[in-house]
């Protein structure tokens, strides 16, 4: 970087700047942000934008490494760039007969709304405004713009605090007895600039600068610098937004949507980004400049309104907005101004938009052509799947009651919480495990925390596109907006809703979907996950992704919800969950409790028809699809009272003895005394110091056969029952934690056998796989071993994460890991996604030491990275068969799993 270096790009110097970075698109937006790189791009196919240039991020990053001192040679190319806005303008920078009004704005490559600094209208001095005044004969324009400019830059550039100027506002229209800043006179502008510039005085210590180079000098830097400023930085934290990107710069001339009736200013997106459908939505405000709109800080208007009162500008926004979708082949945001009848676009992105638009929008644009289908695909991201999960207030039914406002339903989905009214107590109440819904009267940037806090935001004030409501689409927040019968009365820590006082920490419930609310603590419910555009899209992932998706499921009703949900059959089946259904549970006890065989195998025979039910419920569900039956794991203790709790009981059974005063009271309570002794004496025989690395897992069905005899014979007769009904069945049968393969070698025995008799009991064949789970590291180092007996592998991440981590999965969530991930000690949490060097590794061990024997071992995945897209794309490029995961996160498994198809493919190609 040097004197030499190119800092400055006019915005039709667009060509130039992508010929510099190699042609290369995403370059261009690197070096010129997104913002800057579209305001180039849309000179280029001739949309009416107001002339102007972009200073590079590189230059940012310059100024942030020198110690906030702008680069050699900055300065001189923006003096030059801004001789070109003069000549294509017509206008003068500083020149009170011909001024030219310049705004300064951040733009970094990903859009950050509110997050970083503006500053319109520089250019403006007493000369210059007193110039405007008096050519235009409107004073109350020339004023209102000079004291914009004071009120932004002493914020901004010299951080003046904000609410001296909205004092002085506030002071100002009581003493001329107006409600709204609208209503106020020339003259009080005039007297406003004044007392705007002795408060920058008396709070800097200096005077407001005349020079219109010397602000625009100083309000470059202050862009810089806001690239790390507080909301910037917690903005990319939650976006995952790398810090060391920078910000460019936009300075551009100003255009004015407050010059009267035939002027206005708006946002514009080009399909509805709530529900994707393809009309033009926005707000505008009449004689108002841009920030009004996105401060939602006047009401604003919806655009079908500009159709009917500028029907001709309509139309030319109408065609631009097809013109810029049509180029970017994505669905646009765009900030217009109008100013006297001509129609300006300031700005174009990708709108920010919901879940349910982004199906909509992206199956829709494979329709018309735009895009293909494998674009439709990845432009869809896994976690956008979820909101289809999102709690919804149940159907409305009488527990609702009326709602108590309504408001605009900018964000979709239920949030149900108790009221907090400001984004610190948001965040620390949430923090403290309570749900909360944020209420303001409008949210500003420094609330970011507080809405991510939060389950759901209610605001008084804003639009569709205020800050707000866009924070919340992308963060998948419920929101509603615009309530314009809520006020909030900070002081008294309360809201009031039409006459109704509700206390801050009162429970309120919003539906985000519909935009109305509700007093109290409403329940919600799931979806289901029926969008057509959704299902579209999901068909479409199913075409490009090579693994497999199951789920783990315990259940008949279960796995016909993972079956409507997509999974091509059951990863994994806990036996033991049927074990803990409460009209089971008393016959395992039972079992476990025995004295002598018989009276065990006595209990395991009573089990025997319940485990057969399920089984034949689940091959009936899943009808010809594999189902992967793994046997009992847990330590048998998790089927008992804890030991605790019977000592407990055991003493206070023992008190109350003392106060029975009939013969039939002492005996229930002997009864149970003699009860509880027994367990107690059972939970102390199996008590372990280290229950998850003892008796479980393969080692119960060594110590006790007859429980592995009882499940095969379960299967089996299911599946026997299942055939003679005309169901397609494809058994798997798992056996979990082995170690050794001497392990498996002992249970394959008695699986075979029984297997045999049954079958030949039933004289019917039934083709089956026999495997086991690799969730501990010798399995793993000796999978080629293991893979002589198994034919199948299903990697059961949760405990190979725990043994090879050497930490507690039940404990380390809520003590020391989640220290470590705060401090960086490690980048993720390691049972959600994958750790890639050890966990990964042994698995690529596992399976590559497995094939070397057994070359079309199938081999999956159940643990709860299963549904994990990060981890799906490890699994990818491991090679699985298939991930399981939980029914509810098939169809985002189905779509992470396309992606690692796809972004492997690119890769590949590139
Ligand atoms: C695993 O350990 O990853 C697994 C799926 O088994 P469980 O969670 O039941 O121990
Ligand atoms: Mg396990």
């Amino acid at each position: 970087m040097s004197e030499t270096t190119k800092w400055t790009y006019l915005f039709s110097e667009i060509m130039h700047a992508q010929e510099e970075v190699g042609g290369d698109w995403e370059a261009v937006r690197t070096l010129l942000g997104g913002k800057g790189a579209n305001l180039g791009d849309m000179t280029r196919l001739g949309v009416p934008v107001p002339p102007g240039f972009t200073v590079t991020t590189e230059a940012c990053n310059a100024f942030l490494a020198a110690e906030e001192v702008l680069p050699p040679g900055l300065w001189d190319q923006e003096l030059a760039a801004i001789r070109a806005i003069e000549v294509a303008s017509d206008r003068r920078f500083g020149d009170p007969d011909a001024p030219l009004l310049l705004s300064c704005r951040s733009g970094s490559k990903f859009s950050m709304p509110g997050m970083m600094d503006t500053i319109l209208n520089l250019g403006l001095n007493d000369e210059v405004a007193g110039q405007i005044a008096s050519r235009s004969g409107d004073e109350c324009f020339a004023f209102d713009l000079y004291r914009r400019l004071i009120q932004m830059f002493g914020s901004v550039v010299l951080g003046v605090p904000e609410d001296l100027f909205e004092a002085g506002l506030a002071a100002r229209r009581e003493a001329a007895g107006v409600e709204k800043n609208s209503d106020l006179s020339g003259e009080d502008w005039h007297f406003l600039t004044d007392h705007f510039k002795r408060s920058v005085r008396s709070f800097t210590g200096e005077d407001f600068p005349a020079d219109p180079y010397e602000q625009l000098k100083l309000a470059t830097a202050a862009v810089f610098k806001s690239w790390n400023g507080k909301r910037a930085v917690e903005y990319r934290n939650a976006s995952r937004i790398p810090h060391d990107l920078g910000t460019a710069v936009n300075v551009q001339m100003m255009v004015f949507g407050n010059m009267g009736a035939e002027s206005g200013t708006g946002v514009a997106m080009s399909r509805n980004s709530s529900t994707g459908e393809p009309e033009l939505e926005g707000d505008f405000l009449l004689n108002a400049q841009g920030e009004d709109v996105v401060a939602g800080i006047r009401r604003t208007r919806p655009l079908s309104e500009l159709q009917e009162r500028m029907p001709r500008t309509y139309e030319e926004l109408e065609k631009i907005a097809g013109r810029l979708e049509t180029h970017y082949r994505n669905m646009q945001d765009m900030e217009f101004t109008i100013e006297s009848g001509k129609l300006w676009i300031l700005q174009t992105r990708d709108g920010k938009r919901t879940a349910q638009a982004e199906v909509r929008i992206a199956a829709d644009m494979v329709d018309e052509q735009l895009i293909t289908k494998k674009e439709a695909v990845q432009r869809v991201q896994a976690e956008q799947v979820d909101f289809f999960l999102h709690p919804q207030l149940e159907p409305t039914d009488e527990r609702h009651g009326k709602p108590i406002t309504t408001g605009l339903n900018v964000s979709p989905g239920a949030a149900v919480g108790v009221i907090a009214l400001d984004a610190d107590t948001a965040e620390r109440w949430s923090k403290r495990g309570k749900a909360v819904v944020m209420v303001r009267s409008e949210t500003k940037p420094d609330d970011v925390h507080g809405m991510l806090a939060a389950q759901g935001v209610l605001t008084a004030r804003g639009g569709r596109t205020s800050h707000a409501a866009l924070v919340a689409r992308q963060f998948g927040k419920p929101a509603i907006v615009g309530v314009s019968d809520l006020e909030v009365d900070i002081e008294k820590r309360c809201i009031k809703i039409a006459d109704q006082v509700i206390e801050e920490g009162d429970w309120i419930s919003i539906d985000g979907t519909h935009g109305t609310v509700y007093l109290g603590e409403l329940p919600t419910m799931v979806p289901d996950l029926e969008n057509p555009y959704l299902l579209r899209i999901l068909e479409w992932a199913d075409e490009f992704r090579t693994l497999g998706v199951r789920a783990n499921a315990d259940y008949p009703g279960d796995a016909s919800r993972a079956r409507s949900y997509g999974a091509e059959g059951i990863g994994l089946c806990r036996t033991e969950h049927m074990f803990f259904e409460t009209d089971r549970l008393p016959i395992v006890q039972r079992m476990i409790l025995a004295r002598s065989v018989t009276e065990q195998n006595e209990a395991i025979a009573e089990l025997l028809p319940l485990q057969r039910k399920d089984f034949a419920g689940i091959f009936r569900a899943m009808d010809g699809l594999p189902v992967v039956v793994r046997f009992l794991d847990p330590p048998l203790h998790e089927f008992l009272p804890s030991h605790d709790q019977l000592v407990q009981d055991l003493a206070d059974l023992k008190m109350q003895l003392q106060h029975f005063h009939t013969m039939s009271e002492m005996d229930d309570a002997l009864d149970e005394i003699r009860m509880k002794r027994d367990f107690l004496e059972r939970v102390n025989a199996l008590r372990e110091v280290n229950p998850m690395l003892g008796t479980r897992g393969v080692r119960l069905g060594i110590m006790i056969p007859e429980l592995t005899r009882m499940q095969v014979r379960a299967i089996f007769e299911a599946a026997c029952s299942c055939v003679r009904e005309g169901v397609r069945v494809q058994p798997e049968i798992m056996i979990p934690l082995v170690g050794h393969v001497r392990e498996l070698e002992v249970q394959q025995a008695v699986l075979e056998a029984e297997a045999q008799a049954v079958m030949d009991e039933s004289d019917l064949e039934i083709d089956y796989k026999f495997g086991t789970m690799i969730e501990v590291p010798r399995a793993a180092l000796t999978a080629d071993a293991i893979a002589g007996r198994a034919q199948f592998f299903s990697i059961g991440t949760n405990d190979l994460t725990q043994t090879v981590f050497g930490i507690s999965r039940d404990d380390a969530e809520s003590g020391f890991l989640m220290y470590y991930i705060r401090n960086n000690i490690l980048a993720s949490n390691p049972f959600e996604t994958i750790d890639r060097d050890g966990v990964g590794r042994l698995i690529e061990i596992a399976i590559e030491r497995g094939r070397s024997v057994r070359p079309n071992l199938e081999v999956g995945i159940c643990g709860e990275h299963g549904g994990d897209p990060a981890s799906i794309a490890l699994c990818h490029e491991f090679g699985l068969d298939y991930v399981s995961c939980s029914p509810f996160r098939v169809p985002i498994a189905r779509l992470a799993a396309a992606h690692a198809a796809l972004d492997a493919a690119d890769d590949g190609s590139r």
